[in-house]
C-alpha cells in the first residue's frame, strides 16, 4: 500500500536535510568529524536511509530497549569475530545492533554508519533499502531481531516492551453474551482524516461503541439468532512503550490518487490512557504516558524525508537550550542548515562570527582563527584565492565592516550587528492555537523536576541540533509533519546513574572496542591535523649569507644555507622564535626573523616578523615562506636595507662593443646590473653613463628594435628604477654623447635599428704626438662621412676650427693613408668596412667634383717622396701638371704626367694637355708621374713594340695571323706596361719579346710603322 512512500526526494535532501557535514568533503583519508557541540552522534545517510536512521535513533533513545539489548552477551548472541567461522553460532542482527548502538553513544564521530547492520538485514543494495516504509520497518525490524534472538534470554525482549493487547467485544442486547477477540499489536495505527488529534482518533477506536441495529443484526451464539448488539474495543494490556502510526497517507478513491494529509493533528506530550483501558481502576499513573520521539515526514506521498524529534531521556546529549537563548539557538539551527550554502559566501560567514561575538570588535587574526574553529574552513585554503587576503576583504567591504584606523581589528557595522533575519519568518514559534490539547486543562503542565528534563533533539541523518519541546507543535500539521510517534510509560524511572552516561549498562567488550576506536580516531585526527597545519618554512642563518651585488647571497650552497623546519601553522610567532633558538642552539644577541624572498639578484628581506602572540597564519606565513634569521642589522658587516623599497633589479646593461669584444655582428657588450629599485635615474645615470651620454630603456627584454627605445631625458633623472617601469629583466642602452644622432630626441626613440648601429675608428693624425688617440665612432651606413669627422673631433677633445681644415682618410691594412673620403658620402657611399680605421688628417677632403690625386717625380719613389694633391676633376691635364710642379718645387716645361702602371712605374702618357682629367679617366686615389723630358710633337705617338718569336710558331697559314690578331689585341692590353726592362712574357703560351718602343707619326701608314719596327728588333735581338 505504501509502496513508494520512502522514495526520496533527492534535490530536496541534498539541499536542505540530508546534506554533508559541515566541512566539505573529506577526503577518504581523512578520519570522520568528531561530535558537534550537542555530544550526540548522527548517523549517515547511506542514500534513501533516513527512515531507519530516525528508527535507530529512537530505538537508541529508549534505554529500556538498548540495555536488554546490551544485556545479552557473546555467551548468547556469539561474536562478529567469529561470524565467518562455519560452525559458529552467531547472531548477527542482535550484535551489530549492539555495536551501532555503543557507537552511537560512545565513538567520537559526528555520524555512524548503518552499512554493516543493514547487510546484517541481508540488505545489500540500495533498492532493497528504498523497499520500506518506516512503519513497515519498525515491524520488519522487530521481527528480525526477535526471530535472531530465538532461544536466548532476550526472546521476549520485544514482546516485554511493545507488546499490547486490543479486545474487541460483541455484547448481545438479548443474552448478555459477551463474544470477543484479542488482537496483539506492537504499534497502533490511528486515523487522522477528519480527526482533529490523537485522543479523539484513541476515542472513536476505544470509546465510542458501534451498534448492530435495524437491517444491520447481529448474530449472537448463543440466542442462534439475529440481534441487536455493541461493539466495542478497548485496550486490554498496554505496553511499556506505545508505537502510534498516524495514517497520513490515504487513498483518494475519486480521483483515484494517494495523497498526504497534512490537516492539523494534535498530539499530547502527555497522555492518560485510562478512557480507552478495559480495566480502570489502578492508579493514575499506570495510564500515564509521556511523548519521547516524533518520525517526521516532510513531504508529499511520492516522496520526502525522514527525521526524528527525540527526548534525551538520560540526559546523555549536550542540551544547552535555554529560554533566553531561543534566538541564538533559531540562528545555530539555520545556520547549520543552511551551513553549506553559507560557507560559499564568505560575507555571510564573517557576518555571522562577527554577530556571535560578545565584544564589539576583534583582531582580524581571530576572525580567521574563529572561522577555523566554528566553520572548519580556513580563509587562506578556501577564499583566498578567489577574495583576496582576509584584511583586504574586509576592507573591501566598509559597508559591512568596520576596521579600527591600524586594520587589526574588525567589527560590524551598527546596522549589521543584529540577527540575520532574513529567514526569520520561517523560524516564528505558531501562534498559540486554542483549539490545540496541548495546554488543555486534563494535562496540566508536567511537573518538570520529577521527569529526567525535556531536553529534546533533532536527529537529522548526520546532524543532532537541539531543539524546544515546544518545536513539536510545528509537526501537527503540514507538508512537515509528524508520522510516528512514542510514547513511554510515565512510571519507568531510570536510575539515577545512568544520567548523563553513556556508557550505563554497556557490556565490557563494546566498551573496549569503543575505547580502542576513539584511540585510533584521535590518533589519526591528530596526524591529520598535523598534515593539514604543518607548514615547512625556509630559513635563512645570516652566518651563510654575505651581501653583495645589492642582495644576499648564500656563502656556501644554497643547501647549506637553509634550514627546513616544520612546524604548525597554528603556533604562535613566539614558539616559531622558540623552535629556532632551540635549533640554532649557539645563537647570540638579537634574533630577528625576516620575511625573505629569493629574486633574481638574490636573496631580498622584507617585514620584520613581529607580535610574538600572533600565530603564523595570523601573520601571513605560508607553507614554503623564506624567513631570514638575522640581528636585523647587518649581514657580514654590510648594513641591509630590507622592503619592497629595496628590492634589488637586475638590469641588462648595452654598450657599444669595443672593436675586439663579441664576436661576428656583436656590436653590443651586455652585462648585469643589479640596482636598488629605489635608485634615482640620476644615480643610475651617473654610474653608467659618460658626461653627456644617454640612457635609454627597453621595457621588452629581448626584442632590441629601435622603436621600443626610449629615451630618459633630464626630466627623468629623479625619478626611480622603478617609478620608470625598470624590472628584473629590461634592457638598458647607453650610448656615449656622440651616438646620440641615432635619437630622434622628439620622440625619444631610437633612429636605426640596434643591429645596424656599429662604428668606425678614427685616429687622429693632426697632432704632432707619436701616440695619436684612438677613438670609436658609432655610425650606421648611412651616416654622413661629415658627422663622422664632427663625432670623431670632439670625441677626440679637438679644436672645432679643425673641422674645416680635416678630412678622414682610410688606413690600409700596412698602415697607408689611402685617399680623403668626401664629406657629403654616406659609409655605405665611401665603401667603408664597419670597424676599419680612419686617419683624421689636415687638409680638406676633396669634394665630390674635385680629385685625389698622389704624385711624385720619376717613377724612382725612394728619391721622390709621393705627394698628393686634389684638383678640380675638370681641370686639364697641364693645370694638373702646374700646380704639381708648384707643389713639388720644379719649374720649367721640360716635364709631362705620366700614369703609374701597374708595375708602379711610370706608363702611359697623358699626352692631351688639354683635355680634362675626367675625360681621362683619371680617378681618385690615382697616382700620377711627374717624368722630364718633352711629350712628343704633336700628330706623333710612341708605340711599343713586341716581337712574335718565330721559335714558338708552331701553327701555320691563316692560323698565324689569328695569333698576330690575338697578340695585338694583348698589346692593348699590356699597353701600360711600357718599361724601360721589358717584362717577362705575361702569357706563357706565347713566346713574345719586347722591341722597344718607336715614335711615329699618327698619320703614318701601317707600312711605314712596319718599316721602322724591323730596325728596332734587328738590334734587340742582338742583346737576348
Ligand atoms: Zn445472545
Amino acid at each position: 500500500m505504501f509502496g513508494d512512500l520512502f522514495e526520496e526526494d533527492f534535490s530536496f535532501i541534498s539541499n536542505n536535510h540530508c546534506g554533508k557535514g559541515k566541512k566539505s568533503k573529506p577526503r577518504e583519508s581523512e578520519p570522520p568529524a568528531p561530535r558537534d557541540f550537542t555530544n550526540l552522534s548522527g548517523i549517515k545517510n547511506q542514500g534513501g536511509t533516513c527512515y531507519l536512521n530516525s528508527l535507530l535513533q529512537t530505538l537508541l533513545f529508549t534505554p529500556e530497549f538498548r540495555e536488554a539489548l546490551f544485556s545479552l552477551g557473546p555467551e548468547e548472541l556469539g561474536t562478529l569475530d567469529d561470524s565467518r567461522k562455519p560452525d559458529a553460532k552467531v547472531r548477527i542482527i542482535p550484535l551489530q545492533l549492539q555495536r551501532l548502538f555503543a557507537q552511537l553513544l560512545l565513538l567520537d564521530q559526528q555520524a555512524a554508519s548503518t552499512t554493516d547492520l543493514t547487510e546484517s538485514f541481508g540488505w545489500s543494495s540500495h533498492e532493497e533499502m528504498r523497499q520500506h516504509d518506516v512503519q513497515e520497518l519498525n515491524r520488519i525490524l522487530f521481527s528480525a531481531l526477535e526471530t535472531s534472538l530465538v532461544g536466548t534470554s532476550g526472546h521476549d525482549l520485544i514482546n516485554r516492551l511493545y507488546h499490547g493487547i486490543v479486545v474487541n467485544q460483541i455484547v448481545c442486547k438479548e443474552c448478555k453474551n459477551v463474544s470477543e477477540r484479542q488482537e496483539d499489536f506492537l504499534d497502533l495505527t490511528v486515523a487522522v482524516k477528519g480527526v482533529a488529534g490523537l485522543e479523539e482518533a484513541l476515542w472513536n477506536m476505544y470509546v465510542e461503541e458501534e451498534y448492530f441495529e435495524n437491517d444491520n443484526l447481529y448474530r449472537c451464539g448463543a440466542c442462534d439468532k439475529l440481534v441487536e448488539a455493541s461493539k466495542s474495543a478497548k485496550l486490554r494490556k498496554l505496553p511499556p512503550f506505545l508505537t502510534i502510526s498516524l495514517l497520513r497517507f490515504n487513498f483518494d478513491f475519486e480521483k483515484c490518487e494517494r495523497y498526504k494529509e497534512t490537516s492539523c493533528y494534535t498530539f499530547p506530550i502527555q497522555i492518560n490512557l485510562r478512557p480507552f483501558c478495559e480495566q480502570t481502576e489502578m492508579d493514575d499513573s499506570e495510564y500515564m504516558y509521556e511523548l519521547f520521539s516524533v518520525i517526521i515526514h516532510k513531504g508529499g506521498c511520492y516522496g520526502g524525508h525522514y527525521h526524528v524529534y527525540i527526548r534525551d531521556v538520560d540526559e546523555l546529549g549536550n542540551w544547552q537550550l535555554q529560554e533566553e537563548e531561543d534566538g541564538l539557538i533559531e540562528e545555530r539551527a539555520l545556520g547549520d542548515t543552511e551551513n553549506a550554502k553559507e560557507t560559499e559566501n564568505p560575507l555571510a560567514v564573517l557576518k555571522r562570527i562577527l554577530s556571535e561575538e560578545e565584544v564589539k570588535q576583534i583582531p582580524v587574526d581571530q576572525l580567521g582563527q574563529k572561522l577555523l574553529e566554528k566553520k572548519g574552513v580556513s580563509w587562506n585554503k578556501k577564499y583566498r584565492k578567489q577574495y583576496g587576503a582576509l584584511r583586504k576583504y574586509l576592507q573591501n567591504h566598509p559597508q559591512i565592516f568596520q576596521l579600527t584606523p591600524d586594520g587589526s581589528k574588525v567589527g560590524l557595522k551598527e546596522a549589521h550587528k543584529f540577527r540575520l533575519d532574513s529567514h526569520g519568518q520561517n523560524l516564528q514559534s505558531p501562534s498559540q492555537k486554542n483549539d490545540v490539547q496541548w495546554n488543555c486543562e486534563k494535562n496540566p503542565p508536567r511537573p518538570r523536576a520529577a521527569s529526567a528534563g525535556c531536553h529534546w533533539f533533532d536527529l537529522n541523518d548526520s546532524k543532532v541540533q537541539p531543539i524546544k519541546e515546544k518545536d513539536i507543535e510545528k509537526q501537527f500539521q503540514g507538508k512537515e509533519s509528524a508520522y510516528m510517534l512514542f510514547y513511554r510509560k510515565a512510571q519507568l524511572k531510570r536510575p539515577p546513574e545512568a544520567r548523563g552516561n553513556p556508557r550505563y549498562q554497556i557490556p565490557e567488550h563494546l566498551l573496549n572496542e569503543m575505547n580502542a576506536a576513539n584511540t585510533e580516531l584521535q590518533k589519526k585526527r591528530a596526524e591529520c591535523d598535523s598534515a593539514n597545519n604543518g607548514i615547512d618554512l625556509h630559513l635563512h642563518l645570516s652566518s651563510c649569507y654575505r651581501f653583495h651585488n645589492g642582495a644576499l647571497h648564500p656563502s656556501l650552497s644554497w643547501k647549506e644555507s637553509v634550514v627546513d623546519l616544520t612546524i604548525d601553522r597554528r603556533k604562535t610567532l613566539g614558539e616559531l622564535r622558540q623552535a629556532v633558538f632551540q635549533m640554532l642552539e649557539s645563537w647570540e644577541g638579537d634574533m630577528v626573523l625576516s620575511m625573505a624572498k629569493p629574486l633574481p639578484a638574490g636573496l631580498h628581506l622584507y617585514q620584520v616578523l613581529d607580535g610574538d602572540e600572533l600565530t603564523l597564519d595570523g601573520t601571513g606565513l605560508a607553507d614554503g615562506a623564506d624567513i631570514f634569521v638575522w640581528n636585523g642589522k647587518e649581514v657580514g658587516g654590510t648594513k641591509v636595507l630590507a622592503g619592497p623599497e629595496h628590492e634589488p633589479v637586475v638590469l641588462n646593461v648595452l654598450r657599444l662593443a669595443e672593436h675586439n669584444e663579441g664576436g661576428k655582428g656583436q656590436h653590443f657588450s651586455e652585462t648585469q646590473l643589479v640596482v636598488s629599485c629605489s635608485t634615482s635615474l640620476g644615480q643610475l645615470h651617473s654610474a653608467l653613463a659618460p658626461a653627456g651620454g644617454i640612457i635609454l630603456k627597453n621595457g621588452s627584454g629581448a626584442d632590441r628594435e629601435a622603436k621600443n627605445w626610449e629615451v630618459f631625458h633630464e626630466e627623468d633623472m629623479k625619478e626611480t628604477v622603478q617609478s620608470v617601469g625598470l624590472r628584473d629583466g629590461c634592457s638598458v642602452l647607453i650610448l656615449d654623447s656622440h651616438d646620440q644622432s641615432f635619437v630622434n630626441v622628439a620622440s625619444g626613440n631610437l633612429t636605426a635599428f640596434t643591429y645596424d648601429i656599429s662604428w668606425l675608428q678614427v685616429k687622429n693624425f693632426c697632432g704632432e704626438e707619436e701616440e695619436e688617440k684612438h677613438v670609436k665612432i658609432t655610425a650606421t651606413i648611412d651616416t654622413m662621412m661629415s658627422d663622422i669627422k664632427m663625432k670623431a673631433i670632439r670625441e677626440l677633445q679637438l679644436e672645432e676650427e679643425l673641422a674645416t681644415e680635416s678630412c678622414l682618410r682610410p688606413v690600409s691594412g700596412n698602415g697607408k693613408l689611402l685617399s680623403p673620403v668626401p664629406e657629403d658620402y654616406t659609409v655605405k657611399e665611401a665603401e667603408l668596412k664597419m670597424g676599419s680605421l680612419l686617419g683624421l688628417c689636415r687638409g680638406k677632403a676633396p669634394t665630390s667634383t674635385q680629385l685625389f690625386l698622389y704624385f711624385m717625380v720619376g717613377s724612382d719613389q725612394s728619391c721622390s717622396p709621393e705627394m698628393e694633391i686634389v684638383v678640380e676633376e675638370t681641370a686639364s691635364v697641364r693645370e694638373c701638371l702646374n700646380l704639381m710642379l708648384e707643389k713639388s718645387g720644379l719649374s720649367g716645361d721640360n716635364w709631362h704626367l705620366r700614369r703609374l702602371d701597374w708595375c708602379y712605374e711610370a706608363g702611359e702618357a697623358l699626352s692631351q694637355e688639354n683635355a680634362t682629367l675626367k675625360e681621362l679617366n683619371v680617378c681618385r686615389g690615382d697616382t700620377l708621374v711627374i717624368t722630364e723630358g718633352k711629350l712628343p710633337g704633336k700628330g706623333f705617338l710612341k708605340i711599343p713594340i713586341w716581337w712574335l718569336k718565330p721559335s714558338s710558331c708552331k701553327k701555320h697559314g691563316e692560323k698565324a695571323e689569328d695569333q698576330v690578331n690575338g697578340i695585338t689585341w694583348k698589346m692593348e692590353a699590356l699597353q701600360v706596361s711600357a718599361a724601360a726592362a721589358p717584362p717577362e712574357p705575361a702569357h706563357p703560351g706565347l713566346d713574345l719579346c719586347y722591341a722597344g718602343r718607336i715614335e711615329v707619326a699618327g698619320e703614318a701608314s701601317l707600312e711605314d710603322l712596319k718599316m721602322q719596327s724591323v730596325v728596332p728588333w734587328h738590334l734587340c735581338h742582338g742583346h737576348w
